[in-house]
């Protein structure tokens, strides 16, 4: 292990999105590169906004994922605990010794009277003015004598500030434009403008890798960082790097209201975790300039922070799926069955659990289908034809319409007559007397010859091979679903 240590500190509010992985991911997969420790802190501060409901689906998100923490909630560590709401005293700690220094002193302003003030300056900086930064004794206790409670202000330092951002290189910020900010609430209540960089602090993180929304953050954490370090708190100012953003459709920033920012979304359309993955790595890296499919392994082997493109990224929903079914194609048929068993139980195309018959007919049929899913979803569409009992077996009334006209069942008759008597029901029997009779026997084109027969014994124009189909479905069943195909 590397004394590398980075963090990913969602807000439990709302769904899990494509932002939150995204970020989620690059922090992983840099802990794993350098053979750091990643830890997960849950940023529920926000009392309002915070849900269990949004931490568990944060949790079981990353699970799926396969995005495994070494210390947070559910695993402990040496910084605990792990959620912000549970660590109040080691802020107020922290915010006792922060007061006591110069880098901090108490202010008494109240809004309004800051807002006044800007006004009659015409001051374009938004935000405090420093007024209380200097107060007499005898300022400070007229204030204490209306009752007024102080807040805690940081003294943002003169000049500027700068850093290398492991993605986009030095960057400067005169603090001429950061205001000095509270770090608390008139009550003595912490705010996150204390408690974030704190528990980094705390937490001994090295690295801090969060998206580019909170790049004007970074000017007012920095100074505090240094600080912390000044008054013992910490050992160094870890460095920082901003994920570029990720736009949607329209060239607007992809918002949590579009619903393909979701991940539940790709989840619940049968979307593989390693898919998934692999598509957000792309949205700010590249493992090359001509290749799109990689495994998480071969991302942490390759993975090097600075080559993160800074620009905005673009969320492609054709790409994405175009990623996962290349993953769908990197699965044996075992591991794919093991994988689209849960949707073939949810849909109720094979029991929970699964009978034995089922299960050898699954082996059988998982084969015909591999080459032609791309997401798990596809599966209870491709095989339900195969499993449901005769009398509750339908066919899509828009492929009946289009194949089962006339001629069409005139095919379906065809076929049946040319099946009946066949004395091997093999897939190359099958074919072969379908050949002589509709192809050679009608001089039909195969693509028409076939596509009325498709419909009738899988009840879809998309199916799994006709007559390996055939085959696993049985002389009777195939012959008695031409039949019912010409009612
Ligand atoms: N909790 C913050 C968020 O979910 C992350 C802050 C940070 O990474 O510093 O946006």
């Amino acid at each position: 292990m590397s004394n590398v240590r980075v963090r990913f500190c969602p807000s439990p509010t709302g769904s899990p999105h494509v932002g939150f992985a995204r970020t989620a991911l690059y922090n992983w997969v840099f802990a794993r590169k350098a053979q750091g420790t990643f830890v997960l802190r849950i940023e529920d501060t926000d009392k309002e906004r915070s849900t269990e409901e949004s931490y568990r689906a944060m949790l079981d998100t990353m699970r799926w994922l396969g995005l495994d923490w070494d210390e947070g909630p559910e695993v402990g560590g040496p910084y605990g605990p792990y959620l912000q709401s549970e660590r109040t005293d080691l802020y107020v700690d922290v915010l006792g010794k922060l007061r006591a220094s110069s880098y901090t002193y108490d202010c008494f302003c109240t809004t309004e009277e800051v807002e006044a003030r800007r006004k009659a300056s015409g001051s374009k900086v938004q935000g405090y003015d420093g007024f209380c930064r200097e107060l007499s004794a005898e300022q400070r206790s007229a204030f204490e004598a209306e009752g007024r409670k102080p807040v805690v202000r940081f003294r943002m330092p003169e000049g500027s500030v700068t850093w290398t951002d492991l993605v986009r290189g030095d960057i400067t910020f005169e603090t001429e434009f950061v205001p000095d900010y509270a770090l608390c609430r008139a009550n003595g209540d912490p705010l996150y403008t204390l408690v974030n960089p704190v528990d980094d602090a705390l937490m001994g993180i090295t690295h801090v890798l969060r998206g580019e929304d909170l790049l004007s953050s970074t000017p007012r954490q920095i100074p505090l960082h240094r600080a912390l370090v000044e008054l013992g708190v910490s050992d160094a100012v870890p460095e920082f790097g901003h994920l570029p953003f990720v736009m949607g459709e329209g060239n607007k920033k992809l918002s949590k209201r579009d619903p393909q920012a979701h991940l539940n979304m790709y989840r619940d359309e049968g979307f593989l975790p390693e898919g998934l993955l692999n598509y957000l790595a792309l949205l700010g890296w590249a493992i090359a300039p001509d290749r799109d499919v990689f495994t998480i392994d071969e991302m942490v082997e390759a993975f090097d922070i600075k080559d993160v493109n800074p620009n905005p990224a673009r969320f492609d929903p054709k790409k994405a799926d175009a990623i996962n079914a290349a993953h769908m194609r990197l699965l044996s048929i075992e591991e794919m069955t093991h994988r689209v068993l849960p949707f073939l139980k949810a849909a109720g195309v094979v029991g929970d659990p699964v009978h034995d018959s089922d299960a050898q007919l699954l082996e059988l049929a998982m084969p015909l289908v591999a080459e032609r899913i791309n997401k798990l979803t596809e599966a209870p569409d491709m095989l339900g034809f195969l499993f449901v009992d005769e009398g509750e077996f339908t066919r899509d009334p828009a492929d009946v319409e289009k194949l089962l006209d006339d001629a069409g069942r005139q095919v379906v008759q065809a076929s049946h007559d040319a099946l009946q008597d066949l004395p091997q029901w093999s897939t190359a029997a099958i074919q072969e007397a379908l050949q002589a009779a509709l192809v050679d026997g009608l001089g039909l084109k195969p693509r028409h010859a076939f596509g009325p027969v498709r419909v009738a014994i899988t009840g879809r124009r998309v199916s799994p091979p006709l007559f390996e189909s055939m085959e696993l479905l049985g002389r009777d069943r195939s012959l008695g679903r031409l039949q019912s195909a010409l009612r």
